[in-house]
């Protein structure tokens, strides 16, 4: 980000850097509408410190996480930051913790419950070849039965082997799991998704719609990865949001 203020004297400038981004992109979801009141949780590798990863707070609306009230845990969802008063949802911790361990690719994860992507992850079929967005993600998407709120580590053989080689998993009847090399490529593959389900939703409430061919989303695919923006993917879009949520309020930045 450009504008980045003064680190904190406590963290690693690298530590202090996923801290301000975790922050920001939190309060890009509740801008957006992406929060779930409390829940839900956005994670991120700490890169200069192997097997510690940054959560937000529970108890704690998306809209008021700031960098240093974001939580350090262990693999397992421990708290490593034993300043800070606020407690983790090691529940909520479970499926992020087994694909961060699991898939070192995985640097930042995201799951949400929104309206439109739980819609889609509970209508039979998922996600459909009818519109732009969608196009995108169309065999590129893996799903999941539901089995129950995802807290049981046996589940975790399942989850792995159905995502595969994919690193968007829809949780049938849940929501969706997006996982990515970099915390702004998590959010462009995110707001995707979620623009391509909120026009599924309405899509489907006028009728019956026009599907896609599989030729043209080969073709939309193919030509899609021909647009590059610079800074690695996500990057212009993450900042440009950032910027949006700066002039609601700057205190995700402290
Ligand atoms: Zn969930």
């Amino acid at each position: 980000m450009a504008t980045q203020l003064q680190r904190n004297s406590r963290y690693s400038e690298a530590e202090w850097t996923a801290r301000q981004e975790l922050a920001a992109c939190y309060r890009i979801f509740a801008m957006m509408g992406w929060d779930e009141m409390i829940f839900n949780h956005i994670t991120v590798k700490v890169p200069d410190e192997e097997g510690s990863y940054l959560i937000n707070p529970y108890g704690m609306h998306f809209s008021e996480v700031s960098a240093s009230n974001l939580i350090k845990i262990d693999i397992d969802g421990n708290k490593v930051d034993a300043d800070n008063p606020w407690h983790v949802n090691k529940a909520g911790f479970v499926q992020h913790s087994l694909f961060h361990r699991a898939l070192p690719d995985a640097h930042a994860i995201i799951h949400t419950h929104t309206t439109a992507t739980m819609a889609v992850c509970s209508v039979e079929g998922g996600l459909q070849p009818t519109n732009f967005y969608a196009c995108n993600y169309i065999g590129r998407i893996a799903y999941h039965d539901f089995e129950g709120v995802t807290v049981r580590e046996e589940e975790g053989v399942r989850l792995l082997e159905h995502l595969g080689d994919k690193r968007i998993l829809m949780l049938k009847n849940h929501g969706p799991v997006v996982l990515a090399r970099s915390l702004p490529e998590a959010f462009i593959k995110y707001w995707g998704l979620q623009r391509a389900c909120e026009i599924q939703l309405a899509t489907a409430s006028m009728g019956r719609p026009v599907m896609i061919g599989e030729d043209v989303v080969n073709v939309h695919q193919r030509d899609l990865h021909q647009v590059q923006i610079p800074g690695g993917p996500g990057r212009a879009e993450f900042d440009a949001m950032v910027r949006k949520v700066d002039k609601i309020d700057t205190s995700w930045r402290d």
